[in-house]
């Protein structure tokens, strides 16, 4: 808490008067271009791995960057989803999942819960029977890629989702934070394995927006 008061101050110090106007043209609406759904984890930062100003993303964090199956545990994933898209009209929804996941690892290693929690990584346990990408990474960290690989397919199962991705066009990502490397990765569904999102791969990305 002390560091967050501290930063504060901070911001009001060094940055406030810079973002002023952004933030002056935002205090009306918001119109992000997309989704990110993440994890919880706090080494998990968004806005800092992608460089993003405030206004940019829509986030949705839970733990384990979980999706439930359309209509099946209705509450704030589903309210989050049909807003950013219906209302939003995201043009792009991701799904980013992180290295050394402890939602993934206790998933994967049946570690007992109770409550809300157990509740919760209960639905995420379909995740051991999808068949890891390929790639060179440890039992836990191709789990935690192919949970994220399982949250693109739920999200499909979303009719928000479906009617977007049909009428409009909507893309669907799963990235993964690697956060000893601090890189972000993308699954390549042709090569079915993620790859790092670097100076060679996002100008090919962009020439296809
Ligand atoms: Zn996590």
């Amino acid at each position: 808490m002390k560091k967050l008061l501290n930063g504060i101050l901070d911001f009001r110090k060094t940055k406030r008067k810079e973002y002023a106007q952004l933030f002056s043209d935002l205090s009306a609406f918001q119109s992000p271009d997309t989704l990110l759904v993440a994890c919880s984890d706090s080494r998990v930062v968004p806005n800092l791995f992608a460089s993003t100003d405030p206004g940019d993303m829509f986030v949705l964090r839970n733990v384990g960057n979980i999706v439930p199956e359309y209509g099946t545990f209705r509450g704030s994933v589903g309210a989050a989803v049909e807003f950013a898209v219906n209302q939003l009209q995201v043009k792009d929804v991701i799904v980013c999942g992180h290295s050394n996941c402890g939602a993934v690892a206790a998933i994967m290693d049946d570690m007992k819960f109770e409550g809300d929690l157990a509740a919760w990584l209960g639905i995420g346990a379909e995740m051991k029977q999808i068949k890891p990408p390929k790639g060179e990474w440890s039992r836990l960290d191709l789990a935690s890629q192919a949970n994220a690989i399982l949250q693109i397919r739920r999200l499909s199962s979303y009719p928000a989702i479906a009617n977007a991705i049909k009428e409009r066009g909507l893309r669907l990502h799963a990235w993964w934070f690697n956060i000893t490397e601090a890189e972000v990765l993308r699954y390549d569904d042709d090569k079915g394995q993620f790859i790092v999102l670097d100076e060679e791969e996002i100008p090919k990305l962009l020439a296809k927006l």
